[in-house]
């Protein structure tokens, strides 16, 4: 089983929804009513979708181009931009996720199926344009962070979206930060990009695990010689709330370091009381109860079949 704290925070909010995305969605035309489910499950709100494009310019253009020590125009950062937004905003409209045949991994630059195109709202235009008006705030926000882009500069490896894993309790613990930088002499620092309007909720979970998972990770060649030596209470954490320009900075703690490794236990704990780990074949949907918050139905993908079954 592949455990990510992502899955489990939506295993706890509707254990049905879990199924549904985790289990049951297959994108195989072999089952129609299932490939449904999958693309049900490709759905992006507004907000999420806005914050997609915010981490791709980030990771595949902006920090791409620190690492080779290029000149960062603010204009060109704002253009790439806009030129994703296009291309997902006309692939959203086709519903391009649903082509025969179509690899997601062949198609990550415009990938972005939207809820508000299967639930439409009779609001998308002004959505799209206050969306399209909170990217440019929270790169903006980002251009003009002198001090993180000097400290940035200062690294001599940057990596973006890797995926980290490691072994624990017979599962295999997944997480993908948004930014490591190395540096030749100080502990690495993990970056998480967030585009929310409000900054009150705090990640402490995530930035730990990303931590543990860098620290205990499978063998990555590239990045070995830069960890070596390293505890993770030498790991620094870093959440830098794109829309609202605020940065936290998370300290890893002996009591924090005891405290996620708990966390991680329970949590596979709960998924494996659930028999979480079993193949779908050996499952029944009627076991993965529905939330009894209404609240965390209003923009589920899955709200349709839902209301069917
Ligand atoms: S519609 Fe509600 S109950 Fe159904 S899967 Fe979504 S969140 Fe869960």
């Amino acid at each position: 089983m592949i455990w990510s704290i992502s899955s489990f925070k939506e295993f706890q909010k509707c254990e049905r929804k879990w199924f549904l995305d985790k289990k049951f969605s297959s994108r195989s035309p072999k089952n129609i009513y299932r490939q449904e489910v999958y693309f049900l499950s490709q759905l992006e709100t507004i907000d999420a979708w806005r914050g997609q494009i915010v981490d791709y310019t980030l990771s595949k253009y902006v920090i791409p181009k620190m690492q080779k020590r290029q000149t960062l125009s603010y204009d060109a950062v704002i253009d790439y931009a806009k030129k994703i937004t296009k291309a997902r905003y006309e692939f959203a409209i086709a519903e391009g996720h649903k082509e025969p045949n179509l690899k997601k991994t062949e198609h990550y630059y415009e990938y972005a199926p939207l809820y508000d195109i299967k639930y439409p709202s009779g609001d998308l235009k002004p959505k799209l344009r206050k969306a399209w008006d909170e990217i440019v705030v929270s790169l903006t926000n980002f251009y003009n962070n002198q001090g993180l882009i000097a400290d940035l500069k200062k690294a001599n490896y940057l990596i973006t979206q890797r995926t980290l894993q490691y072994d624990s309790h017979d599962t295999t613990i997944r997480g993908v930060p948004d930014l490591i930088a190395f540096y030749p002499d100080a502990p690495p620092h993990i970056y998480d990009w967030k585009v929310h309007s409000s900054d009150t909720k705090t990640y402490t979970e995530q930035l730990l695990i990303y931590a543990q998972s860098l620290i205990t990770c499978w063998s990555h060649s590239d990045f070995e010689e830069y960890i070596k030596g390293y505890k993770m209470t030498d790991i620094r954490l870093s959440e830098f709330q794109l829309l609202t320009n605020k940065i936290r900075n998370y300290s890893v703690t002996e009591d924090y370091v005891e405290r996620i490794n708990d966390y991680i236990a329970g949590g596979i704990e709960k998924l494996i009381l659930k028999n979480c780990h079993k193949k779908f074949e050996e499952l029944s949907i009627d076991n993965f109860e529905k939330t009894p918050n209404l609240d965390n139905c209003r923009s589920c993908p899955f709200k349709k079949i839902c209301k069917e079954d």
